[in-house]
């Protein structure tokens, strides 16, 4: 099978898969350029093969339609500017056929936002999951995806998926394309290839004790992962807005706490499983409680299971960090995803704050430390830490799927 570094592009024309969704400002304006940085080495690679290289990616969700505020045109001269030399654009990227062909070794095309074409998703426009032709429509839909895919694959001779956020959807472009291409002109891209490696280290190949950390806001969005960790886990550390769902479901009062009721029943079914399965299950004891949704909000230390009527839990506790800490410094691998308290609120994110700290003692102790999923991600940049664990994963949706053992269409279409 092809990879990256073993295959020579030199006189190849290579379609890559990258996810330059980058935030935009009102002007067009990129406020955050980490994407195209992170694409980088892959793209660099194709060139300095001499290599011709025909990047894709989608930007925003224009739903099928065009769209100008979305338009990829907008990062052309970034990209440009990153890459050190000229960028072509194709206006319409499903029919770039001129352009590619004659696209000369070293040069570099963009094509237009994927999903300004609905076969892109690959997902009926216009007609209800209710309505009756739903079915047909969808039918009719994967051919069109199935067409427009082979169509990108046209341009090319190898095809690279760089995209990992993406990587569990079933796109054209993330998926459907590699059919087109056999096993040696296809490969994940460099990031692709790290993304993948490190959640194996969390998932196959773990030294222990391995610790997650869960937090955010509810338990409804993590319960998959939670399930899918309690069978590998040593120490499983809950914290965050879920404190309060396992604080009620255990006669707790929790005030104003964020605090899922149709979830109590859950979470005593997680104690439960945790405590069948010999994985220490850390809760918070106490927490920060605050008069208001706010960083200036009045506060006080209380017990997670005792919070006075019209207050709320809003950060991990004295008791708790520490706790929470222990348990991260004496771990050999650790995968964080989620905060333990409202971080956005300076006056509310010495919980985070504290595990961010622990995981990169542990990291400088040889830990293998995974950060992924949003605001965790967000988290140790508020932190500036980022470069002290061992990896920030680029994928939200893509790395908690994965962790949750599912299978991810961008990557079985590569690796089979
Ligand atoms: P999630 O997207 O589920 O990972 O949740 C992340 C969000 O959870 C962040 O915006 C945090 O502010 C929020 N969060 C964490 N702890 C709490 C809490 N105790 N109460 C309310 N929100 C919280």
């Amino acid at each position: 099978m092809a990879t990256i570094d073993n295959f020579n592009f030199d006189g190849k024309k290579a379609i890559v898969r990258v996810d330059f969704n980058v935030p935009l400002d009102e002007n067009g304006n990129i406020t955050d350029d980490t994407r195209i940085r992170g694409a980088l080495p892959t793209l660099k690679k194709i060139l300095n093969d001499n290599g011709s290289l025909i990047i894709m990616s989608h930007m925003g969700k224009p739903k099928g339609k065009v769209n100008p505020k979305m338009s990829l045109s907008q990062i052309k001269d970034a990209v440009a500017k990153a890459l050190g030399t000229d960028v072509a654009f194709a206006e319409d990227c499903a029919t770039a056929d001129d352009m590619a062909a004659n696209l000369k070794p070293g040069q570099v095309l963009l094509l237009e936002n994927l999903r300004f074409h609905p076969e892109e998703e690959g997902k009926p426009v216009g007609i209800d999951k209710e309505d009756p032709n739903y079915d047909a429509a969808k039918k009719e839909m994967k051919e069109r995806q199935k067409e427009f895919a082979k169509k990108l694959a046209s341009y090319a001779d190898v095809y690279v998926n760089d995209a990992f956020g993406t990587a569990h959807r079933r796109h054209a472009s993330t998926a459907v394309v590699a059919d087109f291409f056999d096993n040696d002109h296809k490969m994940l891209g460099y990031l692709m290839e790290k993304e993948v490696k490190a959640v194996d280290n969390v998932l196959n190949n773990i030294n222990r004790p391995f610790t997650a950390i869960m937090g955010g806001s509810k338990v409804s969005t993590k319960i998959g992962i939670i399930e899918n960790l309690m069978d590998k886990v040593d120490n499983l550390i809950l914290c965050g807005g879920m404190t309060y769902t396992f604080a009620k479901a255990q006669g707790g009062n929790v005030g104003l706490s964020i605090c899922e009721n149709d979830k109590l029943d859950l979470a005593l079914e997680i104690m439960k499983k945790a405590k069948e399965k010999g994985v220490n299950l850390v809760l918070g004891t106490d927490c920060v409680a605050a008069d208001a949704f706010s960083n200036d909000a009045n506060t006080q230390i209380c017990s997670a299971m005792d919070i006075p009527e019209g207050w709320e839990g809003m950060d991990a506790g004295p008791e708790t960090r520490k706790a929470f800490a222990d348990v991260i410094r004496n771990s050999k691998t650790i995968l964080w995803n989620g905060p333990a308290g409202v971080f956005e609120f300076d006056n509310f994110s010495a919980g985070s704050r504290a595990i961010a700290d622990a995981v990169v003692e542990a990291t400088k102790n040889g830990a293998f430390s995974l950060v992924g999923g949003g605001d965790s991600v967000a988290c140790v940049n508020k932190f500036g830490l980022a470069d002290e664990v061992s990896y920030v994963s680029t994928g939200g949706g893509a790395l908690l799927e994965a962790i949750e053992g599912k299978v991810l269409p961008g990557i079985a279409a590569i690796k089979g």
